[in-house]
């Protein structure tokens, strides 16, 4: 008998994050007069809208008065934050949700790794590769690690993940994708949900990007999809929409018709265990930073959610464009803050991801990083300030390499 869940001693132990962190602190102490650029940061620079930094100082107003102070909140989230997400970010697309199957979350990386606990922990697991590392570790530590199986996403496929041969149980979708900025079809979705609802698998698909999504035909949500509901439980964030990667908060959709059968034969609502999971383990959403969230469903809420997204989505175009007009291979980068950039020559991703530090001081993240087919990849980020992802640029553009 352990003391401890083994399956822990089962995750790589250098993560990726840490290791670039490792390689930068090392070159800036021997280059201590290098400007160093990060494109590789995954966290954005831009300040919260205004509007939500109003709401929670009102907000922070009410906690200070017993007649408006809130202590404990609902663990689902309160009904002012669920309906706001109901009504204009779900209605608007044909998709209906009672506030009920909509659960307010810390952010989606928490709910991405507590979905496992009302998972069985024999499950096979799908997930495209290279993919966001938390599908890979929470299952690790979830003890479905050697069920694990990768889609890959590669030139081979024209970067279009191509269904399993076989059945599988649990199948993680990104879309607008990280790391590669891509996004997924209507018709290429439809095939992931009818698949999931021939075989009975469950579709956990993370939307945190979708507020970069351009094209008009591109989905926001796999509810926009018919059958979905029945097979997909959608994660979704504030993080990157708005800035709240400090602030945390994002929510986690979960259908009445979602349904799965236990092992004697009980047809179980997922919306009723994951309710049941997070009347247990959590304690709701700071009140304050709820307020912060439906703030930005408010007309100057929208409007300087838009601004800071096209801000971030002009940096993006701007390199895309120069790194495309110096015959660089890059994809994504329509539709999410992420580019998808090819190494020239061959090279590997760390290789590439040396010489661009050592040579012009710009951080990337390695795409082997995110799974074996991100080999040969960098993913380059827009979260910079405009003049540091210039800078980037003109170094890149005066490279003799
Ligand atoms: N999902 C994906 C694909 C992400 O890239 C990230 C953050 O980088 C998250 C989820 C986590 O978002 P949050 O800040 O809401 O925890």
């Amino acid at each position: 008998m352990s003391l401890i869940n083994e399956h822990f001693l089962e995750l790589n132990d250098s993560y990726l994050f840490s290791t670039i962190a490792g390689k930068v602190r090392e070159y800036k102490s021997a280059h201590p007069e290098r400007k160093v650029i990060s494109l590789g940061i995954g966290d954005v620079t831009r300040p919260l809208p205004q509007a939500c930094i109003e709401a929670m100082h009102k907000a922070v107003d009410e906690m200070g008065h017993a007649e408006t102070f809130r202590g404990y909140g609902p663990e689902q989230g309160y009904e002012f934050l669920r309906k706001a997400i109901a009504e204009y970010d779900f209605a608007p697309r044909g998709v209906m949700l009672g506030t009920d199957e909509i659960f307010i979350s810390d952010g989606a990386k928490s709910d991405c790794g507590n979905i496992g606990d009302i998972l069985g922990a024999g499950c096979s697991v799908g997930m495209t590769d290279p993919v966001y590392p938390v599908y890979v570790d929470s299952n690790v530590m979830g003890g479905r690690g050697p069920r694990i199986s990768y889609l890959p996403v590669n030139e081979a496929n024209g970067f279009v993940p191509q269904l399993p041969q076989g059945h599988i149980d649990i199948i993680y979708l990104c879309y607008p994708n990280n790391p590669t900025g891509l996004v997924i079809s209507r018709e290429e979705l439809k095939k992931w949900v009818d698949y999931a609802r021939r075989e009975k698998s469950l579709i956990i698909y993370d939307a945190a990007y979708e507020a970069y999504i351009r094209h008009d035909d591109i989905p926001h949500s796999i509810y926009e999809i018919e059958g979905a509901k029945e097979c997909a439980i959608e994660l979704r964030s504030y993080s990157k929409t708005a800035g709240f990667t400090g602030q945390r908060c994002g929510c986690t959709i979960v259908p009445k018709e979602l349904t799965a059968t236990s092992s004697d034969g009980r047809t179980v609502s997922l919306n009723r265990l994951w309710n049941r999971r997070q009347c247990t383990k959590f304690n709701g959403t700071p009140y304050v930073t709820q307020r912060a969230a439906e703030a930005i469903y408010s007309p100057e809420g929208r409007e300087q959610v838009r601004s800071t997204i096209d801000y971030y989505m002009g940096n993006s175009d701007m390199m895309k464009g120069r790194l495309e007009a110096l015959g660089y291979q890059v994809r994504g980068g329509e539709d999410a803050p992420y580019i998808w950039l090819k190494t020239p020559d061959g090279r590997g991703s760390w290789e590439f991801f040396d010489l661009l530090l050592e040579e012009l001081s710009i951080v990337t993240t390695p795409g082997v990083g995110f799974g074996p087919s991100g080999e040969g990849f960098v993913r380059l980020t827009a979260f910079g300030r405009r003049e540091d992802c210039e800078e980037a640029m003109e170094r890149i553009a005066a490279w003799k390499r």
